[in-house]
């Protein structure tokens, strides 16, 4: 992977090479001066992976270097740096977001090195390495070719555990798609899903998923386990009436309980008929099936959703979760999503539990469910039950016995 930093003190840029050594990344090229890495950016081969860019320089300041690479439809991965105050870091990530650029997170100096990996790690999930063909952000997969792999049953479910907070026990997994890519290797779901959903595909991705899923829980509780199976869904699923039988005739016939289904929702598309999606979510309920309202806290109206659909489950955005502990505005933001699920009877999902101190901050919190890296990553279905017996050597500690 090919790093740049950009940044005109000499002695950050000197830590931060030494940083990303330690790390392994040997491939790091520094610079101080925001025009010349424009110029390696635009001409440098091999070309650059990863941009660090700290925000406060004289040349050329950090919001202009965004610009100038949103312009050049710069690929691959950005991290801003920045000594100033928190918020004024927030803003400009959400302008380079707004500019469609690929931004892996930001980092306030002096940097440490638990952050460098995590926004690595992320690069590298993302597909950042040379090596990957280049694809235009958000748009790996063409409309045609996603319709062709769908049909030649090219999407791989693979799940990520929940486990309960006070007992340590697995209470289920999410299926989380992948596209098996000839070209680009495993695809993740933000390069195709928004593509399903504009191009009228979301039902058959959707319907793929909840088969392979139904087919793999089916497996885990022959197995003895006693697990719920969650999906995501679009709200454009929620488009056609047929939707809640369907989808209990599915489970009927692998003969699993509505209630070991649970279909998340994230209010990132808008209803566009919301009599419709409220009749389907009722009748969903009503059938047994659970609804979680997925990444709560984001969008535009997460309070009023809460209070107009019958959700049972609220899972707070991992953007909050994970950097709770270090910052004081976002743990207020999980303490009262905490909050509105008691009161409100839900069950509370904390997703992008990172490390430990997330993991005691939850417990200590009265969280229900934990989801994250720090109990484990998505998996293939045939990794379940190895991590299982790990996991349980692993929950002693974890739950101070
Ligand atoms: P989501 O439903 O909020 O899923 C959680 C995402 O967070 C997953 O990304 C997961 O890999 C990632 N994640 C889990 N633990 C951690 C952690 O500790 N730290 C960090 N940084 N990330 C963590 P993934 O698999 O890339 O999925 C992204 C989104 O794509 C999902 O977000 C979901 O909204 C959507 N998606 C996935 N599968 C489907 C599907 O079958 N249908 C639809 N409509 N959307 C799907
Ligand atoms: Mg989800
Ligand atoms: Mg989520």
């Amino acid at each position: 992977m090919r790093i740049l930093v950009v940044d005109d003190d000499p002695f950050a840029q000197r830590l931060f090479a030494r940083q990303l050594e330690r790390l392994g990344f040997s491939d790091v090229l520094t610079l101080g001066d925001a025009h010349n890495a424009l110029t390696e950016i635009e001409q440098g081969r091999p070309r650059v992976d990863v941009v660090f860019c700290d925000l406060q320089m004289p040349e050329m300041d950090g919001v202009e270097f965004v610009r100038h690479l949103a312009r050049m439809e710069f690929g691959g991965c950005v991290a801003l740096v920045s000594g100033e105050a928190r918020k004024i870091l927030q803003a400009a990530e959400g302008l380079a977001r707004a500019h469609q650029l690929r931004v892996v997170g930001s980092v306030t100096k002096p940097v440490n090195p638990g952050s460098l990996r995590r926004i690595l790690d992320d690069c590298i999930r993302g597909g950042a390495l040379s090596g990957i063909p280049e694809t235009p952000p958000g748009q790996s997969c063409s409309p045609e070719d996603l319709r062709a792999a769908i049909a030649a049953g090219m999407l791989e479910n693979h799940y990520q555990p929940k486990v309960n907070l006070a007992t340590g026990s697995l209470a289920g997994v999410e299926a989380l798609v992948r596209l098996r890519h000839p070209r680009y290797g495993l695809v993740f779901p933000d390069r195709f899903v928004g593509v399903a959903e504009a191009h009228g595909l979301i039902d058959d991705l959707t319907r793929a998923v909840l088969a392979q899923a139904l087919e793999h829980v089916r497996t885990w509780l022959d197995s003895g386990m006693n697990i719920h199976v969650a999906v995501n869904l679009s709200m454009k699923n929620l488009e056609s009436v047929e939707f809640p039988d369907e989808i209990v005739e599915q489970a009927k016939a692998m003969d699993i309980a509505p209630s070991a289904i649970i279909l998340e929702l994230t209010e990132s598309a808008l209803m566009d008929d919301a009599r419709t999606s409220l009749d389907i979510l009722a009748r969903l309920r009503l059938k047994q099936v659970g609804l979680s309202i997925d990444d709560f806290g984001t969008g535009h109206s997460s309070l009023a959703k809460l209070h107009d659909l019958p959700f049972d489950e609220l899972k707070i955005d991992r953007r909050f979760v994970c950097q709770a502990t270090r910052d004081p505005d976002l743990r207020a933001i999980v303490d009262a999503s905490l909050a509105i699920a008691r009161d409100m009877g839900l069950r509370s999902v904390a997703e992008g539990v990172e490390t430990r101190e997330d993991w005691d901050y939850l417990r200590e919190k009265g969280c229900d469910l934990a989801q994250g890296y720090f109990i484990a990553r998505p998996m293939p279905p045939d990794h379940l039950l190895p991590w299982l017996v790990q996991w349980e050597n692993r929950c002693p500690e974890l739950l101070g016995a």
